[in-house]
């Protein structure tokens, strides 16, 4: 049988801002991958209600990465940071939740990149220690969710399912 081609969508890529269609990327970096922390982030994100529209496993390449993070070329930590992602040593997954609000309840979630000054009870406070190894990765704003699902995954691999419980959880 042939698989099942995503629905091609027809709200724009990362929803629309504040609404039950709001999406966001998400992904758990090579670390969270070797610390065995994949499932914990799809089980924290579908408790909270939120519906997986996109799943990957990759390595991506450097350019990927290099783009993914363009806004910090320059920082002293740039050129280990594209290593790490790209170097194939465990790869990425890569993620596309949907829900009402969920690019900053995602952030909330993970909880702040240092994880110093994550809350306790978020993602990185949970797990993590160093800003470097901070295993997860979340959009920061609506633009950046639009960018980045388009980056990782583009409009075609963005599966757009019905969520039988969706008006019990948000309206
Ligand atoms: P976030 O991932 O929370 O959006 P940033 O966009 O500021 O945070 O940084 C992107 C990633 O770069 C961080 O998640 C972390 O992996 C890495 N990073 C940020 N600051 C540092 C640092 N001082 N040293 C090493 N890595 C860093």
């Amino acid at each position: 049988n042939a698989p099942v081609e995503a629905a091609a969508s027809t709200i724009p890529i990362a929803g629309v801002k504040g609404t039950t269609t709001e999406r966001t990327f998400i992904a758990v970096k090579p670390d969270g991958v070797q610390r065995g922390l994949v499932g914990e982030v799809i089980s924290r994100f579908e408790r909270r209600g939120y519906k997986l529209v996109g799943l990957k496993l990759l390595v991506p390449s450097k350019a990927l990465v290099e783009q993914h993070y363009g806004d910090l070329k320059g920082r002293p930590f740039f050129n280990g940071l594209v290593d790490y992602m790209s170097n194939g040593k465990a790869p990425v997954v890569g993620m596309v939740w949907q829900g009402k609000d969920v690019i900053r309840q995602g952030r909330k979630l993970l909880g702040a990149t240092n994880p110093l000054d994550s809350e306790p009870g978020t993602l990185r406070a949970d797990y993590c220690t160093a800003v470097g190894r901070n295993c997860f990765h979340g959009s920061d704003s609506h633009e950046a969710a639009t960018t980045e699902i388009s980056l990782w995954f583009g409009e075609k691999a963005v599966f757009d399912w019905k969520q039988a419980l969706e008006p019990w959880i948000a309206s």
